[in-house]
């Protein structure tokens, strides 16, 4: 088989750990496989890079902290070479720019374009494991080097893997794999063998912290096979694949939670075509990415609350905007809470299982936890709730639909 294996942050933290994945790789290629290796940056390191450039200027020049960036990731796939090469393994490293990733020009968040990647399949039919620095690329032409995006080195790996035709992507992290909620929350939360694309790429991006979400939409698109593992034992892990037959018998794979969230109500504007547009246009125009949108008419047909959640960093910047046009559409006025939550459970078999939504809905009011606005999709289904209420009801919903003692 050849295997893509992407490492972490805390999984290259420092030498040793450096060492511990070099084992590991060298553990597969001796199994017979050709081994292809992504790393990301050391834990913290891109942090650190990015907050040298902001004692330097306010606004550091986006080209610039691409060059920088991607220096994270130039170190330790270097040393993972290097360590494998120790073991008297045969090892090649590669940056962005030699293996070819050729990406848009939008530095800081670039998205990839196509592989080359011609050197490093000759290397690896050569028997050499290959070492990718992840989280970057090159702009066509290979002028200047562009990064993918935080937590953008699962993105390399999984379009490395498409790119090579990989039998399989593995994500090596700092736990076992994908729980049906957040183990600090609910310490009997489940470590699921098995997850769709569709139920990953909502868990992603209601703020699970394993996968990137674009990561998960390529994986989607490509139909790449990943599984989500941790460097620091032998556990099987959560495979992330096509929905299949098994998954649909579950009606809920997982309760997420995003504390990240503020609400904004604009009160009292006229019921009129060109509203709801006028709004959200201005939003939409400031870069800013609403969430939730819920609208009500009042009972005498004449006036509308509109009520939208944004996320917390952008509160400010929302309210003054929204201010201002909510004034000129002549509302009665603006109103905002932050703190909120948003509980959402998911699952591929709400598809074909009816009800799902009302146990939730019961679930919470049998705990007296006050829904503040409501959202579905084929898969899904959020609320918004008080955040002091947050663990709760986690918990009561992660029990209500049997997750503990599990079925998959
Ligand atoms: N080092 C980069 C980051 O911290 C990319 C990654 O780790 O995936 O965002
Ligand atoms: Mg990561």
């Amino acid at each position: 088989m050849l295997i893509v294996q992407k490492y972490g942050g805390t999984s290259v933290a420092n030498v040793d750990r450096i060492k511990a994945v070099a084992k590991r790789v060298v553990k597969t290629a001796k199994e017979g496989h050709k081994v292809a290796v992504v790393v990301s940056a050391m834990a913290g390191e891109t942090d650190k890079l990015i907050n040298l450039a902001h004692q330097v200027s306010s606004a550091p020049r986006e080209r610039e902290m691409d060059l920088m960036l991607s220096s994270g990731e130039r170190v330790t796939c270097a040393l993972t070479a290097i360590a494998i090469e120790e073991l008297g393994h045969k090892a090649m490293a590669f940056t962005g720019r030699q293996m070819g990733i050729i990406t848009d020009d939008v530095h800081t968040k670039a998205k990839i374009e196509k592989i080359a990647g011609e050197r490093a399949k000759k290397a690896l039919d050569e028997g050499y494991i290959i070492v990718v620095a992840g989280f970057q690329g090159i702009t066509e032409g290979g002028s200047d080097v562009t990064t993918l995006g935080r937590g953008g080195s699962d993105l390399s790996a999984v379009a490395i893997a498409s790119a090579l035709n990989a039998d399989l992507c593995e994500i090596y992290t700092d736990v076992d794999g994908v729980y049906t909620t957040d183990p600090n929350i609910v310490p009997e939360a489940r470590k699921l063998n098995k997850i769709s694309y569709e139920e990953m790429l909502e868990l992603a991006s209601l703020g699970a912290k394993v996968l990137q979400t674009r990561s998960v939409e390529f994986a989607m698109k490509y139909e790449v096979p990943v599984v989500v593992r941790s460097s620091f034992n032998d556990n099987q892990g959560t495979l992330v694949t096509k929905e299949d037959k098994d998954m649909e018998k579950v009606v809920v794979s997982g309760v997420a939670y995003d504390k990240n969230q503020a609400k904004i109500t604009v009160m009292g504007v006229p019921d009129k075509p060109g509203i709801a547009a006028r709004l959200f246009k201005g939003i939409a125009d400031a870069g800013i990415v609403v969430d939730m949108i819920v609208q009500n008419v009042s009972s005498d047909g004449k006036a509308a609350d509109i009520s939208f959640t944004v996320p917390r960093t952008d509160t400010k910047k929302t309210l003054k905007l929204t201010e201002g046009i909510a004034k000129e559409l002549g509302a009665k006025g603006v109103d905002m809470k932050e703190d909120i939550a948003k509980i959402s459970i998911v699952g591929v078999g709400m598809r074909t299982h009816s009800g799902v939504a009302s146990q939730m809905f019961e679930t919470l009011a049998k705990h007296s936890v006050n829904i503040i606005m409501i959202s579905t999709s084929e898969i899904k289904v959020s609320c918004i709730i008080d955040a002091k209420y947050t663990e709760l009801a986690v918990r009561v919903l992660h029990d209500a639909f049997g997750l503990a003692q599990g079925k998959v």
